[in-house]
């Protein structure tokens, strides 16, 4: 295979060679299944225990908040509809407009049954505004749910404070962390939110997998029916191999968190090359979202009058792999719904790309991408 500099990490990662040893078992000889008494699933059911004990560790949850799903798109589905229709205030919900669409279409979903959607501006490096929240909270309002980290543009979201601003309320908080869990520190407690959703494969875990935290006493209404797998909420024989990857990646995530400083600078860097290659900041190009509080390795930058789709496939050829927004969206070529919210100007927002890097990048790589991107863009 030729070799390609990836760096479409918010898509999805690699999967972590630990995490793929850890599987190999399950997939092989311990293929018992958890739910049954005797011996031969005692292996299956014990590596659920101890998984679920890993992951509640590295956010600070409990074992028994740790519920498994098959991704990011299902816990965000569960949190919205779940606590809507538990239905225990009213018959609102609010979210923010640069929400993924896991987020935005439950909400649409939930919309269609007869409840009110509010959505939340942000500002234009995409932060949502607590006071504005605030205007538009209500005693009826079931539960607010804001991303921790948005997957185009990177700003990392006041949690903790939009999280007490909905307690005051007594509206539950639910944060899509899909993108920060393994990349952040993450305490459930601290931030006080009462649902979070996170997928393996944004943290070089497998795909299919992720996990929906619920805070004890939380009532939300199970999302699949059937046997009683994971208290009665999420009926369906356990899929161990991948909780045990799963939980392998986000202790190696979680540990390697802060330990490379490349991807804390990542954006500086790529700004200081691409003006060193003869381009101009704010002229030429400019990086979206929040320059102070931003997930490490992410960098969503805007080119003049380009196309960022062509962008994206000149950098492939050159076996450079980066996006152009949202990956679930790269069909779509309309501006994205949160360039739009952040009122980027047309002749930016359509020449936007965005690179995001992990621990398997390396600064050479980030040189190496401004001097090709520069090279397209002075010569299109
Ligand atoms: N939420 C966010 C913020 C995401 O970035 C993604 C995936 O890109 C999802 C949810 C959906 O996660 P999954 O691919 O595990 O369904």
């Amino acid at each position: 295979m030729k070799k390609i500099i990836y760096a479409d990490n918010a898509a999805t990662t690699s999967l972590n060679e630990k995490a793929y040893e850890s599987m190999k078992q399950f997939l092989e000889n311990e293929y018992g299944n958890p739910s049954q008494p005797y011996s031969f699933s005692t292996v299956s059911k014990n590596a659920l225990k101890t998984s679920r004990k890993i992951i509640a560790d590295c956010i600070n949850a409990e074992p028994d908040e740790i519920y498994f799903t098959s991704g990011g798109t299902e816990s965000d589905n569960w949190a919205i509809k779940g606590i809507a229709f538990a239905n225990k205030k009213g018959t609102e919900i609010i979210t923010s407009k640069i929400e993924h669409h896991a987020v935005l279409k439950s909400c649409n979903f939930v919309e269609s049954q007869g409840y009110k959607v509010k959505l939340v501006d942000v500002s234009s490096n995409g932060t949502v505004d607590s006071e504005k929240l605030e205007k538009i909270l209500s005693n009826k309002t079931d539960i607010v749910s804001i991303m921790y980290a948005n997957n185009e543009i990177g700003t990392i979201e006041p949690i903790h404070s939009l999280a007490s601003i909905a307690h005051n309320y007594n509206t539950i908080f639910h944060t899509d962390a899909v993108q920060a869990v393994g990349h952040v520190p993450i305490d459930v407690k601290d931030l006080d939110v009462d649902l979070l959703s996170a997928s393996a494969h944004k943290f070089g875990g497998p795909k299919g997998i992720g996990f929906l935290y619920i805070k004890r006493n939380i009532e939300i209404q199970p999302f699949l029916n059937g046997g009683s797998q994971e208290n009665n909420h999420r009926a369906g024989t356990e899929n161990v191999a991948s909780i045990v990857g799963m939980a392998t990646a986000l202790k190696e995530s979680c540990n390697q968190i802060n330990k490379h400083s490349f991807l804390l600078n990542a954006r500086e860097l790529l700004i200081k090359e691409l003006i060193q290659n003869g381009l101009s900041y704010g002229v030429d190009f400019i990086c979206n979202g929040n320059n102070n509080c931003f997930l490490p390795g992410l960098v969503s930058v805007s080119f003049k009058n380009k196309n960022g789709e062509q962008l994206m496939h000149r950098l492939d050829l050159r076996g450079i792999i980066v996006s152009t927004g949202a990956a679930c969206d790269s069909i779509n070529t309309e501006i994205s719904h949160v360039l739009k919210a952040i009122k980027i100007p047309k002749y930016f927002a359509e020449g936007t790309i965005r690179i995001s890097l992990n621990k398997n990048n390396s600064i050479d790589d980030i040189k190496l991408i401004a001097l090709e991107l520069s090279k397209i863009v002075l010569n299109i």
